[in-house]
């Protein structure tokens, strides 16, 4: 039987008046938890042993359950106590990060898994891009054609930790070295590394939520990030030469960001002809959360990066509104709400299998 007939007969033995809503306990947890608590659904937090203390304390998850690895989502025992309380998980960075193939995953998952898949592969990320007709960072095959500031990265959602500048192939390879001997990276991620045009400008994250119950595209927040190499700017230029320093780009938290009011447009652009084009690579498309992650050049031009089609921890700005969702909602409204809203009205209109994927 095919993953996604077991997934369906899985949902259609659920009390649907009972549903609960479960999360790893990491990432966005609190975001998701709090949303779902907020539409009346009973909550399920999976917590890796020692780190509960976060959910037990802010009180967003009914029920805890304790893993020794993330992975063990995966087992058996804990899908059947997930199914028994009818839950629908979400999915957010942690998955992929610490689980990845979903494929042994048979609890309804809320999304399209296949194109989740799609942030673990920067090669199909492009393609996706390219099909989409948006403007992305020229991409350079190999370290030898280096002709520019590049930025090297790494497959997956790992958060910006050991990416790193350079501007010639020489470059690449002393520095390469140096990540390998610091362990910052592997030799195999390294060769899978992407070398990417680095795009001098502003970043800015857009948080999108594809709703098929309305079948629309709405904007719910607007994040920027902070991470590492952000400390350099608090040492003068003198001392950052004196100790050639080696930032990162790994994440440490985000900031809400309020667009100029004109550069939205392309976002919306962008969004709807990425959203068009994942109906075609991954049948039925979007579902939900996704997230452009973007940089604006110099002259104001919205470069794409990066997309991940799921909840971002940059939504957690937007707690309990962003200005963009109080515009749409006139309520307080966030990504782990708004989550759980489309699963309750999916609920009343019989709709809930067009949520999971
Ligand atoms: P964590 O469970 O915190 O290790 O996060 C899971 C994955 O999501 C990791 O690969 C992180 O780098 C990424 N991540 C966590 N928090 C954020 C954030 N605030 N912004 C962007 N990425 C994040
Ligand atoms: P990513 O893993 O692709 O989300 O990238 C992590 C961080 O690296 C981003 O938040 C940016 O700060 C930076 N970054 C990634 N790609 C580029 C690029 N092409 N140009 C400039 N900065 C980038």
């Amino acid at each position: 039987m095919k993953l996604r007939e077991k997934i369906l007969r899985v949902l259609k033995d659920y009390d649907l008046a009972n549903i609960s809503i479960a999360t790893l306990g990491s990432h966005s947890a609190l975001n998701i938890l709090k949303g779902a608590k907020d539409e009346g659904f009973e909550t399920i937090c999976i917590c890796k042993k020692g780190e509960t203390a976060v959910y037990r304390n802010f009180g967003v998850a009914d029920k805890i359950i304790e893993v020794e690895s993330f992975e063990e989502l995966l087992k058996k025992d804990i899908q059947d106590l997930l199914k028994k309380q009818n839950a629908i998980l979400i999915p957010h960075g942690s998955f992929n990060a610490y689980i990845g193939k979903l494929d042994a995953l048979e609890v309804p998952l809320f999304g399209n898994r296949k194109l989740m898949e799609y942030e673990t592969s920067r090669e199909k990320q492009r393609e996706w891009f390219r099909k989409a007709n948006v403007r992305i960072p020229k991409e350079f095959k190999s370290p030898e054609e280096i002709d520019r500031l590049c930025i090297v990265k790494y497959q997956g959602a790992k958060g910006g930790r050991g990416y790193f500048l350079v501007s010639s192939p020489e470059e690449f390879r002393r520095k390469a070295d140096r990540m390998i001997k610091n362990g910052l990276v592997g030799q195999k991620e390294l060769e899978n590394a992407e070398i990417q045009e680095y795009i001098l400008g502003a970043n800015v994250y857009f948080s999108f939520f594809y709703s098929p119950v309305n079948d629309r595209i709405e904007l719910i927040a607007i994040d920027r990030r902070y991470e590492h190499v952000d400390g350099i700017g608090r040492i003068p230029a003198e001392e950052q030469l004196k100790l050639s320093l080696e930032p990162t780009y790994t994440i440490i938290g985000n900031f809400p960001v309020v667009l100029r009011e004109s550069l939205l447009n392309q976002a919306f652009e962008s969004a709807e002809r990425i959203v068009e084009v994942s109906k075609e690579i991954a049948y039925p498309g979007m579902v939900g959360a996704f997230c452009i992650e973007t940089i604006f050049n110099e002259r104001a031009e919205l470069f794409v990066f990066e997309i991940s089609a799921r909840i971002v921890a940059g939504t957690n700005v937007g707690i309990p509104s962003s200005p963009y969702s109080y515009i749409l909602f006139g309520e307080n409204m966030y990504m782990g709400r708004r989550i759980a809203r489309e699963i309750k009205i999916a609920i009343e209109k019989g709709m809930v299998e067009e949520l999971i994927y």
